[in-house]
Formats: C-alpha cells, structure tokens, sequence
C-alpha cells in the first residue's frame, strides 16, 4: 500500500478549468470516498491520479514520490470502472491474469496469483467460463479480480457499483470493504450515492464544482457540515 498526496492539483479542458487547486492526503491504508454530484470532477481527479489525464497545475505524490512524469503503469495503481471492460473471448481466467501476460510474466506465476485472487473473490469455480456466461455481480468480481492480481500499492474505484441493481449493491459494498482490507492496500471510492460513501469510507472527501467542500470522517461530516450544500448533500439534520 502506499500515500496518495494531491498538492493544489489543477486541470483545465482548453481555456475551461474543471478542477481549481485540489490538495488531500490519503495515508497507507485509507479507505477514502470521494463524492459529488455528477459532473463535479470526481472522474477527473481520480483520472489524474491514476495518469490517464495530464494535469494542469500542482502535484501528485504516491509513496511519497512525486509522479506527474510517470505512465499509468509505473504508478503501480489498478482502477476498476462501472463498465466491467472484460474481454468476451476470453476466459474468467484469462481475463484476470490479462495484464500479468501483457507484462511478460511467467506463466506459473500468472496461475499462482490468478488461483489465489479466484479465491479471494469467490471466483475459483468460475475460472473457465466466458464473460456472458456470468451475472452483473460475478463480472464485477472479475474486473476486481483483475485488479488484485496485478497486487497494486492502490485500488481506485469509480463508480463501480453503478450498474449493478439495488440488492446486489448492498451485498458489493462489504465484498469491496473486505478487498480493501485483505489485500492491505490504499483505497480511492468514488461514487455519487453519499449512502455508499458514509458506509464505506474511513474519510469522505466532498467534491463540489472542482473544488473541496469538506473532508473528514463519516461522523464528523454528519455532525458538523461546513456548510448548507455538505448538509443537502450527506443528508444530515443540520
Ligand atoms: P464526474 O465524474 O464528477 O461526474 P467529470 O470528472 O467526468 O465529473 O467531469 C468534470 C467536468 O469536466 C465536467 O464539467 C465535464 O464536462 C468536464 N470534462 C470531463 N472530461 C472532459 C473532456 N475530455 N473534455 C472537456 N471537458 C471535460
Ligand atoms: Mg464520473
């Protein structure tokens, strides 16, 4: 696991500047959700963390290393998204250890961490079937599958539960908390459901127009929002 710190990280789209001087600190560890409401640039950050976007302006420190140089693959970050992305020719199996093959690595070791992840996510009987063969569930326990083997320093998260009805949301939510929590690693969570966010989180990071609202503990923000749109948006009394 490692630190994620963001240092007044900025990032303009053309002359459009959609995040304004963003700074956290995430230790080893941490479960953090970062909400907002849709089009708030929850996405975005998470994006510039994982350096799939460029940013604009500040810093980004994972490990305590700065790493705005460095390609996605040298940040040592897995990102599951709400499109599962597994590819439909392929095996439960192959679809895991997809990235280990990409990275050359050998092929005793790729059925080694791909067997112990099918376990961790309850996938070991389901190793041979194909995508289409699996429910919303089962596939989303493949794409974090994927992830795991991989044994990345931090997990992030967007949206992952989205597509996935009601009940089964609910039931994804503990299997993502126990991940985190097997596979001692750093968390980034970010969803719009508020609910979601104040039962999985350690922290809860409130993103509004690119900018921090408000940070702190579940309680904490329950208890004391700093202001009327932290209120609205936990759904607190005050
Ligand atoms: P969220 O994930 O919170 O819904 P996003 O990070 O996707 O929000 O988007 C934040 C803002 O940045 C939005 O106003 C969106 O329209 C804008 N945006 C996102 N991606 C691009 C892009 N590639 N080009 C221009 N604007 C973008
Ligand atoms: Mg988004």
């Amino acid at each position: 696991m490692a630190s994620v710190e963001l240092n007044s990280v900025r990032k303009s789209y053309g002359a459009l500047e959609v995040i304004h001087g963003v700074s956290m600190d995430i230790k080893d560890g941490e479960f953090v959700a970062l909400v907002g409401p849709s089009g708030c640039g929850k996405s975005t950050l998470l994006r510039m963390i994982a350096g799939l976007e460029e940013i604009t302006g500040g810093d980004i420190s994972i490990g305590g290393e700065v790493v705005n140089e460095l390609t996605p693959r040298e940040r040592n970050i897995a990102m599951v998204f709400q499109s599962y992305a597994l590819y439909p020719h392929m095996t439960v199996a192959e679809n895991m250890g997809f990235n280990l093959r990409l990275a050359k690595r050998p092929k005793s070791e790729i059925e080694a961490r791909v067997g112990e992840a099918a376990r961790m996510l309850d996938l070991t009987a389901l190793l041979d079937r194909k995508p289409s063969q699996l429910s919303g569930g089962q596939r989303q326990r493949v794409a974090m599958g994927r992830a795991v083997v991989r044994n990345p320093a931090v997990f992030l998260f967007d949206e992952p539960l989205s597509n996935l009805d009601a009940k089964l949301r609910v039931q994804m939510r503990s299997e993502i908390k126990t991940l985190h929590q097997r596979v001692e690693t750093t968390s980034i969570y970010v969803t719009h459901d508020q609910i979601e966010a104040m039962t999985l989180a350690d922290r809860v990071v409130v993103l509004n127009k690119g900018h921090i609202e408000q940070q702190g503990t579940p309680i904490e923000l329950y208890k004391k929002p700093a202001n009327l749109f932290v209120a609205a948006f936990i759904g607190s009394p005050a």
